[in-house]
């Protein structure tokens, strides 16, 4: 498998070296907005550590991965009074994956609406801000300072 690469996109938010709209962090965690977002609340969730996807990850990063993927799942399907949740999380190209860090899709659903597909377009940053805060409102985070 292909090695770790520690400059992929989502290693560079953890760092702060490139922005993200931040919607929770702790110790282990980081979930920020999807900037071409499949769906309205539309979160991406990391673990800290480098991993390059499930194949490859420390087992031991998954128990606070999916604590945070739940408090995030609870926390949009709150925020934007959805139907659902979709979990979602690719491994390697042939299965659609193209940023090498692994991270957890969390997309509120409603009954009847379907995906939006993967574009390529980037969604509006003011919506981006708006729907980042009323999600860090829903789920009472108001930064990390770790
Ligand atoms: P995947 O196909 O599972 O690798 O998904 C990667 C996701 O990352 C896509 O949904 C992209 O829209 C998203 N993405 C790519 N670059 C950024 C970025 N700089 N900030 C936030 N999301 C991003």
């Amino acid at each position: 498998m292909t090695a770790y690469d520690p400059n992929n996109i989502f290693a560079k938010i953890i760092r702060g070296v490139l922005p993200c709209e931040r919607v929770y962090e702790d110790q282990h965690t980081l979930a920020f907005m999807d900037i071409m977002p499949q769906g309205d609340g539309h979160v991406l969730v990391v673990p800290k550590s480098a991993a390059r996807n499930m194949l490859d990850v420390d087992p031991a990063a998954l128990g606070p991965l999916m604590t945070s993927v739940q408090k995030l799942a609870k926390g949009v399907k709150a925020a934007f009074d959805a139907d659902g949740v979709a979990v979602m999380q690719f491994n390697e190209s042939a299965s659609g994956q193209t940023v090498f860090h692994i991270h957890m899709h969390v997309i509120p659903r409603w009954e009847g609406v379907p995906l939006r597909g993967h574009t390529g377009a980037m969604a509006d940053p003011d919506l981006l801000k708006s729907q980042a805060e009323k999600i860090r409102k829903t789920i009472g985070f108001n930064g990390w300072t770790g």
